[in-house]
C-alpha cells in the first residue's frame, strides 16, 4: 500500500486531488457476480491494487462479503494481503520464479503450475520444507501467454500424479476473446479445455476444481463458468467492453475527483500550457485543477478529455501537465475549491471508464490501474 495514502487517509488533510471507493457497491456487485453465477464460486481478482481500489481495504470487504477466493498477479501482491491478515485461499495467477517458491508456501499462497518444470520446481522445494504445496495447473487453449499448451497438457497432469508434496486443488485456463461479439475462438478454447480435463475421469480421478472465466466469460458464456469464476473489471462495476451483453446489473465503485485550485480570465492570443496546443479566440474563463499524468491522468487526454464542475462538463485544453492540467469554462462559473469529477458518477451524468478511456485511446482496464499511488484512496459505505 502506498504509505502517503495512509499517513493522509485523513480527510481532513487529503490533498484536494484523490479517489473516493464505495464499499457497498462493491459488495453489490460481487452480490450480483454470485447470483448470475451460482452454483459457482467467485475469486476476486485484486491485482494492480485492486484495478486501482486499493488491494487491502478491498481484499478485505471482499472477505466479509463472503468471496471464495482471491486472485492477485504476483506473490507480492499475495504477501501483502498475508500480511493485512487475510486469511482465505489467495491464487498467485502469475508465473513464479524458482527461487521465490519458498516464499509462496511460507505465507500460504496458491502457486500457479504452468510447465512440468516449475511443477517439479514446488515439488522439489515443498519437500525440502517439508510442506505441501497448494497448486492449480493453467492450461493455455489459445492465449499463448502462460501454460501448458492444450496439446501437451497430459503431459503436466501426468506428473502431478508423482509429485507427492503437490496438492492439486485446481486447474485453469484463460480466455483471449472472451469480450468479442465472435464468441467462435472463445468457444474453442473452452472444448480444449474440456478435452484436456478428460483426463481425470479416464483416469478414474477426482477431477480438481476447474475454472475459465473472466468478467467477459461470466457475462457471455454460461458455459464458462464451471466451478469457479475469476472476475475482475465487473467486480468493480466496469464492463469489460463496451458492446460487451451486460448480463449481469453492476455499477462503477470508483469516483476520481480534485478541486479547482486557481482561477484566471485568458486572453486570446495568450496560448495555455506547454507546447502552446490550444487557445482561444476570445477572452475565456480557464481554471488549473492539481491532477496531471504523475497522478496517472494520461497525457493523452491533452486536448480530449472533459471534467464536471457544478454540474457541467467543460473541456480540458493545453498539454496535461506532470500535477496540473487546466479546464476552459468558456463563460462558466467556478470558484477556487469546487469539486472537480474527473472519472465516475456525479452530477451532469458522470465521466465513465469507457468515456475517459476512449478519449485517451485506450481501454477502461488502463484507465482504472493507472491512477497511481500518489492519489489518497477514501472508502465509503460499510457494506
Ligand atoms: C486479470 C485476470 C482475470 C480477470 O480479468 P477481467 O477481465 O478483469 O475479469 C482473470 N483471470 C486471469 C488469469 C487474469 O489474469
Amino acid at each position: 500500500m502506498n504509505p502517503e495514502a495512509v499517513i493522509f487517509a485523513d480527510e481532513e488533510v487529503v490533498r484536494p486531488t484523490h479517489v473516493e471507493v464505495d464499499l457497498d457497491c462493491l459488495a453489490g456487485n460481487l452480490a450480483a457476480i454470485r447470483a448470475h453465477v451460482g452454483p459457482a464460486r467467485v475469486m476476486a481478482i485484486l491485482k494492480a491494487n485492486a484495478y486501482g481500489h486499493g488491494l487491502v481495504p478491498v481484499a478485505q470487504l471482499m472477505v466479509r462479503q463472503g468471496a471464495d477466493y482471491l486472485g492477485v498477479a504476483f506473490l507480492e501482491e499475495g504477501i501483502l494481503l498475508r500480511r493485512a491478515g487475510i486469511r482465505i485461499p489467495i491464487l498467485v495467477l502469475g508465473g513464479i520464479a524458482g527461487e521465490q517458491i519458498p516464499l509462496f508456501l511460507r505465507h500460504d499462497l496458491t502457486l500457479t503450475a504452468p510447465s512440468v518444470e516449475k511443477l517439479r520446481l514446488i515439488d522439489e522445494a515443498a519437500a525440502a520444507l517439508g510442506m505441501q504445496a497448494r497448486v492449480h495447473l493453467k492450461v493455455d487453449t489459445g492465449m499463448e501467454r502462460i501454460g501448458i499448451h492444450y496439446y501437451n497438457a497430459h503431459l503436466l497432469l501426468e506428473a502431478s500424479l508423482t509429485c507427492h508434496h503437490v496438492q492439486v486443488e485446481g486447474i485453469y485456463s484463460h480466455f483471449a476473446n472472451a469480450d468479442a461479439a465472435d464468441l467462435a475462438h472463445a468457444r474453442l478454447q473452452l472444448q480444449r479445455f474440456h478435452e484436456v480435463l478428460e483426463f481425470y475421469p479416464k483416469r478414474g480421478l477426482p477431477m480438481p476444481m476447474r475454472h475459465m472465466a473472466n468478467s467477459a466469460g461470466i457475462l457471455q458464456l454460461p458455459e464458462s463458468h464451471l466451478d469457479l469464476v475469476r472476475p475482475g473489471i465487473l467486480l468493480y462495476g466496469v464492463y469489460p467492453a463496451a458492446d460487451c451483453i451486460r448480463s449481469v446489473p453492476v455499477q462503477a465503485a470508483l469516483t476520481w475527483k480534485s478541486r479547482v485550485a486557481y482561477f484566471k480570465v485568458v486572453q486570446p492570443g495568450h496560448p495555455v500550457s506547454y507546447g502552446s496546443t490550444w487557445q482561444s479566440d476570445r477572452p475565456v474563463r480557464v481554471i488549473t485543477i492539481p491532477v496531471g499524468y504523475g497522478d496517472g491522468y494520461f497525457r493523452a487526454l491533452s486536448n480530449k478529455a472533459e471534467v464536471i464542475v457544478r454540474g457541467v462538463r467543460h473541456p480540458v485544453v493545453g498539454r496535461v501537465c506532470m500535477d496540473q492540467m487546466m479546464v476552459n469554462l468558456d463563460q462558466g462559473t467556478a470558484y477556487n475549491g469546487d469539486e472537480v469529477i474527473l472519472l465516475g458518477a456525479g452530477p451532469g451524468g458522470g465521466i465513465s471508464a469507457d468515456e475517459l478511456a476512449s478519449w485517451a485511446g485506450t481501454i477502461p482496464y488502463e484507465v482504472l490501474t493507472n491512477i497511481n499511488t500518489r492519489v489518497p484512496r477514501l472508502y465509503r459505505g460499510e457494506a
